[in-house]
C-alpha cells in the first residue's frame, strides 16, 4: 500500500468525544444516506482524504458494500476509521437483528463496526426491547465495538434501562436549526446519551434562513459552516452528508471561529417545531 503524503490532508481532523462507553467518536462525520454503493465508494475515498474518520451508514441506505470498499481503497488503517451502521425496521427481533446484523458486516466486508443503531424505535411493532438484546450480545461478541439507537424518543429510552442492561452510547434524532429537539436532547444528556444530530443541515433548508445568512456574513463563513459550529457548541455529533470534496471540507473547516451569545439567541429563535422527516411515536 502506498504512503499518502501529508500534504493530501487539507483540513484538520474533527475532535472526537468520549461516549459512556470509553470509546471516542469523532464529532463531525460523513452522513451517506443516497448515493449507491459506487458513490458512496468515491465519496468514502474523498472523506478519508479529506481528513474525516467517521461514517454514517445503514442497511437501509443499500450502499453498505460501497462504504466498506471506500475504506479499503482510501488505504486508512481500519482502525482509525469509525463505522457506523444500523437494523432496519422490517429486522427488528432478536434472530431477525441477529441475521440483518450478519448481513451488514458482510456487506461492509469487515470484522467488526465501531457503533450498531436501532434505527427507528417502530412502537407499534414493540419489539425494540428484544432488538435492543441482540445489539446487547453483538456487543458482547465484540462484533459492535459500541451500540446506540436513532429516533429514540425518552419513553423509550426509559424502557430500554427498564428491560435491559447496556445504556445507548449515542441517540441520532432529527435536529436542525427549524427543528431543534430540545427535550429529547436534554434528557439525552441528563443520561449520559450522546446527541447525533441527522439531517444536521435540515436537508438544505437551511440555506435560504436569512438570520442565518446574515450571521454567516458576520464571521465570513458559509451557512454550513455557522449551522455545523452551532452543533458543536451544544456538544451535538453531526453528521452532514455531502458528496463533493469541496463542501466536506467546508463542513470540517469549522474549528478556528466561535458563535457568540447573540448569533446562538437567534439561532434558538429558528425553531419551527416542525420536522423534516417522520415523528418516531408513529413511525411504522
Ligand atoms: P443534511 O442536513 O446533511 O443536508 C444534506 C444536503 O445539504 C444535501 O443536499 C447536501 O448536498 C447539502 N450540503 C451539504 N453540505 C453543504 C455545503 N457545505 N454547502 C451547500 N450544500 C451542502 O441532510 P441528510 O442527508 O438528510 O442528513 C445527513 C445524514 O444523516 C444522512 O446522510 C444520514 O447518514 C443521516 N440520517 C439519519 C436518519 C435516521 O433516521 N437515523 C435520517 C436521515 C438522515
Amino acid at each position: 500500500m502506498q504512503n499518502r503524503p501529508q500534504t493530501m490532508r487539507t483540513t484538520p481532523r474533527p475532535p472526537v468525544l468520549i461516549q459512556n462507553d470509553g470509546l471516542p467518536i469523532p464529532q463531525i462525520g460523513l452522513g451517506i444516506y443516497g448515493p449507491d454503493d459506487n458513490g458512496a465508494a468515491d465519496a468514502v475515498v474523498n472523506a478519508l482524504e479529506t481528513g474525516y474518520r467517521s461514517i454514517d451508514t445503514a442497511a437501509f441506505y443499500l450502499n453498505e458494500a460501497g462504504v466498506g470498499e471506500g475504506l479499503r481503497r482510501s488505504g486508512i488503517p481500519r482502525e482509525e476509521v469509525h463505522v457506523t451502521t444500523k437494523v432496519w425496521g422490517e429486522d427488528h427481533g432478536y434472530n431477525e437483528a441477529m441475521a440483518a446484523f450478519d448481513r451488514s458486516l458482510s456487506s461492509l466486508a469487515l470484522e467488526y463496526v465501531d457503533l450498531y443503531l436501532i434505527h427507528w424505535p417502530l412502537p407499534a411493532k414493540d419489539r425494540y426491547v428484544e432488538t435492543w438484546r441482540a445489539l446487547e450480545r453483538i456487543l458482547s461478541d465484540g462484533r459492535a465495538k459500541s451500540i446506540g439507537v436513532s429516533n429514540f424518543q425518552p419513553h423509550h429510552l426509559e424502557r430500554l434501562f427498564a428491560e435491559t442492561d447496556v445504556r445507548p452510547v449515542v441517540n441520532q434524532i432529527e435536529l436542525h436549526p427549524g427543528f431543534q429537539n430540545e427535550a429529547v436532547r436534554k434528557f439525552n444528556a441528563q443520561q449520559g446519551i450522546l446527541t447525533q444530530a441527522w439531517s444536521p443541515l435540515g436537508r438544505g433548508r437551511v440555506f435560504e434562513n436569512a438570520d442565518l445568512i446574515r450571521i454567516a456574513q458576520k464571521h465570513q463563513r458559509t451557512v454550513a459552516q455557522i449551522v455545523i459550529r452551532w452543533h458543536i457548541e451544544l456538544g451535538n455529533v453531526v453528521i452532514p452528508k455531502s458528496i463533493t470534496p469541496e463542501r466536506m471540507k467546508e463542513n470540517l473547516n469549522v474549528f478556528d471561529f466561535t458563535l457568540d451569545e447573540e448569533d446562538h439567541t437567534v439561532i434558538r429563535s429558528l425553531e419551527t417545531g416542525k420536522r423534516t422527516g417522520d415523528d418516531p411515536d408513529f413511525f411504522g
